[in-house]
């Protein structure tokens, strides 16, 4: 074992220099031509077929696996980007295992469905790499929109409304554009700063003008957004963090999952960011698997995921807590948080509670156990902060802590779309961002263009 790993508490260069590129290098390696042709011969071109409706962005998928083995990568990526534009990252990130691919006739015959994401990545690879566009802009409409958050409900919306020739602002608040693509994905799901070279092919539609460093509450107020603007898309996400309600979670070493995991994304020196030596993970979803999984390949010897009720409860997936386990991290499930036990200040354990079912509640069985710990990262889901919508005159509805819209992405503020994370009713995943997105888009070229 290196000696770096060896280091006590939270520290960098935990592992050989060259060690960090390969253990950050791509979950799944590219399909070469040869590969994506064969991949794609496995294809049924199902009638009716069960993928595309798994498929948030409906994208239709017999039709672009088809076109792939005829050996024209350009359609197929043509034929992605017409249902979602953000199909490069889509392909990269979406856990297809749970959408497309666990529906595929070949899953369900074979357990081995055809590889819809890595043929999807292949076709809008080839299509970014010769910077095709696929979609002149309409004729101007002097109408304008301004959309708040470049994530990929904002950059999805963006783009369909720019083609239907409106002009676009995004107002975004931190200093890149990309939302989660670029602040919150694992890093090995997006290698090579794909998430940036998406938003230029993406803004290269024309007519979109992003602004960096453009907090909605902060440095405007809707009030100004929709007196300025013929509409308005709200795409904020989630800025929230939900609380451990753990004694003593204010110790030094306890940290936010999703800051941990954007300050990793922004790093230009892997090495350099430091690790604890024994990590707990609080959580059961996506984000506790990317900062259990990230911080092993950082060089932290011992992560533990903590979950307070069973493998089945969990929201990350089979895939996602198989690639947890296959990097060594260990799951625990059954297990509150109750106590972080601190030493001057810094965090040297957690005191966590045995959970039980009873009857359909879940309850605390009163036996305890306590891990060491040097690093814990809390990973128990992020919440809407309405604070930003506030000040704005006229509040906007919300449903149980998120915005609430009705079928088109309309808020309960006249001429005010949203989608993504922040409307309530989502599922939290990229793909349901960009569809959502694209979907207000419509609604809002509708009501601009026909009202
Ligand atoms: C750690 C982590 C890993 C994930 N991994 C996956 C995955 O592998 N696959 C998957 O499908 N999904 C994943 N997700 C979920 C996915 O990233 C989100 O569902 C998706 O990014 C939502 O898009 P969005 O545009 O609604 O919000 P976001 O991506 O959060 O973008 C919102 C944007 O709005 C900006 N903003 C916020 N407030 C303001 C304001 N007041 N003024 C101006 N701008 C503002 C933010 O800075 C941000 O850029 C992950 C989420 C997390 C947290
Ligand atoms: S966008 Fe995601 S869910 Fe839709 S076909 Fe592509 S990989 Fe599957």
């Amino acid at each position: 074992m290196p000696e770096g790993q060896f280091k006590d508490g939270i520290a960098g260069g935990r592992l050989p220099a060259d060690q960090y590129a390969e253990n950050f290098s791509d979950l799944h390696p590219p399909l070469d031509h040869h590969e994506a042709l064969v991949e794609s011969d496995r294809c049924y071109f199902c009638y009716d077929a069960p993928c595309m409706n798994a498929c948030p962005t409906s994208i239709d998928i017999p039709l672009f696996i088809r076109q792939i083995s005829t050996g024209n990568p350009i359609g197929s990526a043509k034929t992605i980007f017409d249902q979602n534009i953000l199909g490069g990252m889509c392909a990269r990130v979406c856990p297809t295992e749970t959408l497309c691919e666990e529906v595929c006739v070949r899953e369900v015959a074979e357990g081995k469905p055809v590889q819809i994401g890595r043929l999807q990545r292949y076709a809008t690879d080839v299509a970014m790499a010769e910077h095709k566009q696929f979609y002149p802009r309409a004729e101007s409409t002097g109408k304008s929109v301004a959309v708040v958050g470049a994530g990929p409900a904002g950059l999805a919306a963006a783009h369909r409304l720019a083609r239907h020739g409106h002009e676009v602002t995004i107002l975004e608040a931190r200093p890149k554009a990309g939302g989660l693509n670029e602040y919150g994905i694992a890093a090995y799901k997006s290698i090579d700063n794909f998430a940036q070279a998406e938003v230029d092919y993406v803004t290269a539609v024309g007519g979109i003008d992003i602004q960096n460093g453009k907090a909605l509450g902060r440095d405007y107020q809707l009030s100004d957004l929709t007196r300025n603007y013929d509409a308005v898309f709200l795409g904020m996400g989630l800025g929230g963090v939900n609380a451990l309600r753990a004694d003593g979670e204010d110790a030094d070493g306890v940290t936010n999952a999703v800051e941990f995991i954007a300050e990793l994304r922004q790093a230009s020196d892997l090495s350099s960011l430091p690790v604890g030596r024994r990590v707990v993970v609080i959580g059961g979803g996506m984000t506790a698997i990317d900062a259990a999984v990230q911080s092993k390949l950082l060089g932290a010897e011992e992560v533990t995921i903590c979950y307070r009720r069973g493998q089945e409860h969990m929201n990350a997936s089979e895939f996602e807590q198989d690639l947890a386990a296959a990097n060594g991290v260990t799951i625990r499930h059954w297990l509150q948080p109750k106590r972080v036990i601190a030493e001057g200040g810094k965090v040297s354990g957690i005191e966590l509670e045995y959970t039980a079912m009873n009857g359909d509640k879940l309850a605390g069985t009163g036996e305890r156990l306590t891990l060491t710990a040097d690093q814990v990262f809390k990973a128990i889901g992020q919440s809407f902060v309405p604070a930003a919508l506030n000040g704005s005159g006229a509040a906007i509805e919300l449903e149980a802590g998120r915005i609430k819209v009705d079928a088109e992405g309309r808020t309960s503020l006249a001429n005010v779309w949203a989608g993504g994370d922040c409307i309530f009713g989502g599922d939290d995943l990229t793909v349901s961002a960009v569809a959502q997105g694209r979907d207000a888009a419509e609604s809002i070229n509708r009501s601009l263009t026909q009202g």
